[in-house]
């Protein structure tokens, strides 16, 4: 099954990713909880003294609701912030369930959903429809921050400080991880997954690994990925580090090595796909990402600095130059 002529059919490989996920909600510290189902998005909680702060969305208001619901299994603290770890449709439609009193995110976030939040919308609902269950209770236009911030920003919920911290481009141009300094909890967002295939679409593939490597320094003791399970030890964080940078190391290696002898997309993308498959196939939704991956990685490698916008559009075409 897992070639690309069977995959890279007319419709995405999404449209063949049905499966509803299990929820897992787990304590990671003392502060710190994981919402997370199965590689599909995850969300992060961190319950301070006098209020609550959520780190990513779920992709709708209904599906949100399910993560509040379960915040109040454990606290009636009020939810006052919600953190955007970058501007994907996926991570930030849900925010207004919350009623924050902020929303959050770094100003290079902030400038790519002026740039280009609506197009991501629509192209993200296009490309994988089960990820956004009652797409109908999005309200209408974009989630924007209430507050940005550039490098870093603390903020005190009573004693407990939380940072929020840009350590690179590498996800997207805008990445903000959550750090608890006293418990060494780190929320990646999707710099960091786990058994899930890091997309890369909108990614700074020269950027990326040294971005971990920052990660890394920090020496989290516990770490919730963009993707897959929560990861509750220092050795369990190390392979989430590891894992992503060897995947976006190796897919960027393939790329450049593709198009330094002049071959195009396609070839490169069935090059790459060759390549990666036996390692990293089995990861979830990894299919769906890599025709997206390697179209950004062949754009960084022939020199476009900065990525292209996706619309629904340009979805559909790049999907169908692939599988011919
Ligand atoms: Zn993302």
């Amino acid at each position: 099954m897992n070639t690309p002529m069977n995959t890279a059919t007319k419709s995405f490989a999404s449209q063949a990713d049905l499966e509803e996920k299990q929820v897992s909600f787990t304590r990671l510290s003392a502060h710190a909880w994981a919402y997370t189902a199965e590689g599909d998005p995850n969300t992060g909680i961190v319950i301070g003294d006098d209020c609550v702060l959520v780190v990513d969305t779920q992709a709708t208001p209904v599906m949100a609701a399910d993560v509040i619901r379960r915040i109040r299994e454990v606290t009636d603290k009020p939810i006052r912030y919600v953190v955007l770890s970058h501007y994907h449709a996926v991570r930030v439609l849900g925010a207004s369930a919350y009623r924050p009193e902020h929303i959050i995110a770094s100003q290079d976030t902030f400038d790519l959903i002026v740039e280009r939040g609506e197009q991501d919308k629509a192209s993200e609902i296009g490309r994988f429809p089960r990820l956004f269950r009652n797409v109908e209770s999005v309200p209408p236009g974009l989630t924007w921050p209430t507050l940005t911030f550039t490098g870093k920003m603390t903020l005190w919920l009573g004693k407990l400080e939380v940072q929020l911290l840009q350590l690179g481009r590498g996800h997207t141009k805008g990445d903000t991880v959550v750090w608890l300094p006293e418990e060494r909890t780190l929320f990646s967002g999707d710099l960091v997954e786990f058994g899930a295939t890091p997309y890369a679409g909108d990614a700074y593939f020269e950027d990326w690994p040294a971005t971990l490597g920052r990660l890394a320094a920090l020496q989290p003791a516990q770490l919730v990925p963009g993707r897959g399970a929560a990861l509750g030890a220092p050795a369990q964080v190390k392979a989430g580090l590891d894992g992503t940078r060897a995947f976006v190391t190796e897919l960027y290696a393939a790329v450049k090595a593709g198009a330094a002898v002049g071959e195009d997309l396609n070839a490169v993308y069935r090059r790459t796909y060759a390549a990666l498959q036996p390692r990293y196939g089995q990861w979830v939704i990894f299919d769906h990402c890599l025709p997206f991956d390697v179209t950004r990685a062949f754009d960084e490698a022939v020199g476009h600095r900065d990525p292209r916008i996706w619309t629904a559009e340009r979805d559909r075409q790049m999907w169908a130059s692939l599988a011919s």
